[in-house]
C-alpha cells in the first residue's frame, strides 16, 4: 500500500498531524503500537491525571470548603475504585473519539510497532506477530516519550512507580513519596494529598517546578505547603530501597546530610526521555543526538529530507499542545504552505490547585539576556472573584519592556489560571503592550481581572484595585 504521509505513533502530535494532512488532500496512514489512539498525552498523562486531579479536588473541597460555604454534608467519604473507573471512562471515551476522527478523515489506522524498511518503507508488525510492508513519500516519526529514571533506581511498577502506575494505584497510599517536585510530581502528589496520603516531595534544584518564573515557584510552595504537603528543595537522592511494603529513600541535603525518607509508595517524577526503541532508525539513516531525540532542522525535518519528527521526541517542551502544533506544521509545510510556531509563546500549566501558568520569559531569562525590564504584580486576594469563591492564594505578574512596554511574559498562580493564560499568550502573538492588556474592559467580577490590573500595574505602577 503507498501513502502520501505515513505518521509513526498517535498521540497527539502524531493525530492531529495525520488529520491536517488528510484535510489537505493527503492519502494518510497512521501507525499505533497499542490497541487505543491517543498517546501517552490521552492513555496516561493529560486526560487521565486531569480526571483524577478533578475527583479529587471534588473530594478536597468537600471535606475543606463546604462547611466556609453553608453546605453541610454528613461525613464525605469516597471510593477511590469509582474514582479510577470514572477516569477510565474518560480516557475510553476520549480515545474512541481519535479512532472516530481519524474514519472521519479517511485516516488508515494501522495496529503494530512501526519500524522502518528504508526511508519510503515501513514495517507494521502486529501483537499476532503478523507483518505488513507499506509506503510513504514522507513519513513523520512521532512516538512520544517515556518516564525516566535515575541509573540507581529500580522501578518495580508495585511500590517504586512512574506516572503510569500512579494513574491506576489499587489503594491510596498512606505515605507517598515523590522524587522530582516538577509538573507531573505535583500534580499526581497533589491527587493523593487531596485523598488524605502524606505526601513527601523530594526535589534536587533549589525549587520545585524549576523552570518556572521563581516568584511561581515561591508562591506554589507556600500553598502546597499550607495544604500539607511536606517539600524538601536541595535534596539529592542517593538511594531507593523496597523493603517489604515500605520504600525507604536516603538523600544528601544542601548541609551534606543524610536524610532518610521511608514511605508506602515512591513515585519517581523525574523526567521523560524521548522513545525511538524498536523504530530501526538507522535503516532510514535517521539521526539521534546524544541524548535520543530524534534531530530536526526548523522545519522539524530529519537530516533524511521525507522523514520528519514532532512531539517528546523532539527537542523542546514536551507538551501535548506543543506537539500538536508542530503537527500542524509540518502537514502544512508538507502541503506548500508556510506555517510557523512561535516557541517563545507555548503556555506551561501545572493543574494544581491553585493552578499556575506562564507564557513567555521569567524574570531570570530576561536578567540573563540583559533585557531592561519592568515587572507588575496584581494580588488574587484583592479581587471581588477571589472573594466570591474563596481562592485567594496566588497572583499575575506582568513583565513588559521597559522601553517599549511590550509584554514579555506573563507568570500566574491562581484558581482557573489554566484557562486565563490564554488572554496573555493572545495578547503577546499580537505583540500587545502592557497599556493595551490594561485598557481592555475585563468583565466583572472575574479572575482576569487580575491580568489588567498587573498590566497596569507594569505600565504606569498604579493598579486600580490595590
Ligand atoms: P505521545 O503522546 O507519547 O505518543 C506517542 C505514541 O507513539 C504512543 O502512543 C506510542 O505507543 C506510539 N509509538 C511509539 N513508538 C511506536 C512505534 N515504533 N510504532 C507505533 N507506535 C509507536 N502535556 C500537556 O500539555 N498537558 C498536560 O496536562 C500534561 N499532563 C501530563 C501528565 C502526565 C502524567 C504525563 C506522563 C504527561 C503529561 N503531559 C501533559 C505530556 C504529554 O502527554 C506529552 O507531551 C504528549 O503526549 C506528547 O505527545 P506526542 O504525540 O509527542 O507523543
Amino acid at each position: 500500500m503507498k501513502y502520501d504521509l505515513i505518521v509513526i505513533g498517535s498521540g497527539p502530535g502524531g493525530y492531529i498531524a495525520a488529520i491536517r494532512a488528510a484535510q489537505l488532500g493527503s492519502k494518510v496512514a497512521i501507525i499505533e503500537k497499542y490497541s487505543t489512539l491517543g498517546g501517552t498525552c490521552l492513555n496516561v498523562g493529560c486526560i487521565p491525571s486531569k480526571a483524577l486531579l478533578d475527583s479529587s479536588h471534588h473530594y478536597y473541597d468537600a471535606v475543606n470548603h463546604f462547611e466556609e460555604h453553608g453546605i453541610s454534608v454528613e461525613k464525605p467519604s469516597f471510593d477511590f475504585g469509582k474514582m479510577v473507573a470514572r477516569k477510565a471512562n474518560v480516557v475510553e471515551t476520549t480515545t474512541g473519539g481519535i479512532k472516530y476522527l481519524m474514519d472521519k478523515n479517511n485516516i488508515e489506522v494501522y495496529e503494530g510497532l512501526g519500524s522502518f524498511e528504508d526511508a519510503t518503507h515501513v514495517k507494521i508488525t502486529k501483537n499476532d506477530g503478523a507483518e505488513e510492508v507499506i509506503e510513504g513519500t514522507n513519513i513523520i516519526i512521532a512516538t512520544g516519550s517515556k518516564p525516566s529514571s535515575l541509573p540507581f533506581i529500580t522501578i518495580d511498577k508495585e511500590r517504586v512507580i512512574t506516572s503510569t502506575e500512579a494513574l491506576k494505584l489499587p489503594e491510596v497510599p498512606k505515605h507517598l513519596l515523590v522524587i522530582g517536585g516538577g509538573v507531573i510530581g505535583l500534580e499526581l502528589g497533589s491527587v493523593y494529598k487531596r485523598l488524605g496520603a502524606e505526601v513527601t516531595v523530594i526535589e534536587f534544584m533549589p525549587a520545585i517546578t524549576p523552570t518556572m518564573d521563581k516568584d511561581v515557584s515561591k508562591e506554589l510552595t507556600k500553598v502546597l505547603k499550607k495544604q500539607g504537603m511536606k517539600i524538601n528543595t536541595s535534596h539529592g537522592v542517593t538511594s531507593v530501597e523496597r523493603n517489604g511494603d515500605e520504600v525507604v529513600v536516603k538523600a544528601t541535603n544542601k548541609k551534606g546530610e543524610e536524610v532518610t525518607f521511608t514511605g508506602d509508595y515512591c513515585l519517581v517524577s523525574v523526567g521523560r526521555r524521548p522513545y525511538t526503541e524498536g523504530l530501526a532508525l538507522e535503516k532510514a539513516g535517521v539521526k539521534v543526538t546524544e541524548r535520543g531525540m530524534v534531530e530536526v532542522n526548523d522545519h522539524l525535518q530529519t537530516n533524511v529530507s521525507n522523514i520528519y519528527a514532532i512531539g517528546d521526541v523532539v527537542r523542546g517542551a514536551m507538551l501535548a499542545h506543543k506537539a500538536e502544533e508542530e503537527g500542524v506544521v509540518v502537514a502544512e509545510y508538507l502541503a506548500g504552505q508556510k506555517p510557523h510556531i512561535d516557541y517563545n509563546l507555548i503556555p506551561g500549566i501545572v493543574y494544581t490547585w491553585p493552578e499556575v501558568a506562564a507564557v513567555g520569559k521569567t524574570e531570570q531569562e530576561l536578567k540573563d539576556a540583559g533585557v531592561d525590564y519592568k515587572s507588575g504584580k496584581f494580588s488574587m486576594r484583592a479581587l471581588g472573584r477571589s472573594r466570591a469563591s474563596g481562592d485567594l492564594d496566588g497572583f499575575v505578574k506582568v513583565l513588559a519592556d521597559k522601553n517599549t512596554d511590550e509584554v514579555l511574559g506573563v507568570h500566574m498562580v491562581g484558581a482557573r489560571v489554566a484557562d486565563l493564560i490564554m488572554e496573555a499568550a493572545v495578547a503577546m502573538e499580537y505583540r500587545a503592550s502592557a497599556e493595551d492588556l490594561a485598557r481592555i474592559c475585563h468583565g466583572h467580577p472575574t479572575y482576569s481581572e487580575a491580568v489588567k490590573e498587573a498590566a497596569k500595574a507594569a505600565w504606569d505602577g498604579k493598579p486600580l484595585n490595590a
